[in-house]
């Protein structure tokens, strides 16, 4: 498929695009098309019009997700500036989805508004929170979430309730090709001061047990109801464990961390490998929380 046979933009829209660089981990392959929409009317009207077989996804900031070897096919849609403002109205914030959650935490904070502090330490944008309900030291963005403006694959743009979107731990009911383009959260008045020790204290928390400034994707797996999945992993032994260049974070069992040579093939292979090794161990079948999305890479014959 050429340029000049897809919907003009005013955006930009670029062919055969790399998403290594996009994502966390630094690995996979590359975007048929990558769009990066001027504006949510940018958006709609190149959607709209887009030939109704192929494929769209949005990509946030790539930090739950591994991007297979071969790339992804159709319309990755990442979404920029016009996207990623933060306002305050009262008690609502009213976000663009690619602002990114510590932004949503500290305008919170800066207007003495509290509830949204565990953005702080989720390193994605607001549209990766919602489409995964993103949570953590007790909270989840279900919590505080009012609606979310979703661009759907037809072309229609819709305004869903919090109660639409079938919240469950890490999960939304979201088509894979719908994209968030905004949302409303609703937070309780509180005190800056406290608001602020409490960001401090989540911050200061996962310096010192997630390796952050590796090449990573954030938790691996789900807790399985009652149990916590890094304590299953480290039980099965396999902390330090490797797959090419891949390795289970040795400071945090539930990260995988790519050591500088991992492909996303290894990735995937060395979160398969643990997954194995813990149902022997334990007899528990962890789930992937990462999302793992595109083609694999064809191996010559
Ligand atoms: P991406 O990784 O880019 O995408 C993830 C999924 O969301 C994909 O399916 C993608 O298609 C979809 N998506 C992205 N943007 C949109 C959009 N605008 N509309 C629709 N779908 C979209 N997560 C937690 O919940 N709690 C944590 O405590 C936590 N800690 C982390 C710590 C580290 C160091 C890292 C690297 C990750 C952590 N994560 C955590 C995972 C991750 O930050 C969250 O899942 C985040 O919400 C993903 O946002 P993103 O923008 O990076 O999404």
């Amino acid at each position: 498929m050429t340029a000049a046979s897809l919907p003009s933009v005013r955006g930009r829209l670029t062919a055969d695009a790399p998403l290594a660089p996009l994502v966390w981990f630094k690995t996979g392959g590359r975007a048929e098309w990558l769009f990066e929409p001027a504006d949510g009317e940018d958006l709609e009207a190149f959607i709209t019009a887009l030939p109704p077989e192929l494929p769209v996804r949005a990509l946030g900031l790539g930090s739950n997700l591994i991007v297979r070897d071969g790339g992804l096919p159709g319309v990755t849609v990442r979404l920029g500036k016009a996207f990623s403002t933060v306002t305050v109205d009262g008690n609502w914030l009213l976000c663009g989805a690619g602002a990114p959650g510590i932004l949503v935490a500290s305008t919170a904070r800066d207007h003495g508004l509290a509830g949204l502090e565990f953005l702080r330490g989720i390193p994605g944008t607001v549209g990766g929170a919602v489409r995964m309900n993103a949570g953590a030291y007790g909270r989840e963005v279900a919590d505080t979430l009012c609606d979310a403006t979703i661009q759907l694959r037809e072309g229609r743009v819709r305004v869903c309730d919090v109660g639409a979107l079938g919240y469950r731990y890490r999960h939304s009911d979201l088509p894979d090709d719908a994209i968030v383009t905004g949302c409303s959260f609703y937070a309780t008045p509180g005190d800056k001061a406290v608001i602020s020790a409490e960001m401090d204290r989540i911050a200061a928390e996962r310096e010192a047990s997630q390796p952050l400034r590796s090449r990573t994707g954030g938790s691996t797996f789900k807790n399985p109801p009652g149990l916590k999945a890094w304590q299953l992993v480290d039980d099965a032994g396999c902390r330090g464990l490797m797959v090419g260049g891949a390795q289970v974070s040795e400071k945090h069992t539930n990260f995988l961390i790519n050591t500088g040579t991992a492909t996303s093939a290894d990735i995937e292979a060395l979160g398969d490998e643990v997954r194995a090794r813990v149902l022997a161990n334990s007899g528990v079948e962890l789930e992937w929380e990462i999302e793992r999305i595109g083609k694999f890479l064809e191996k010559a014959a």
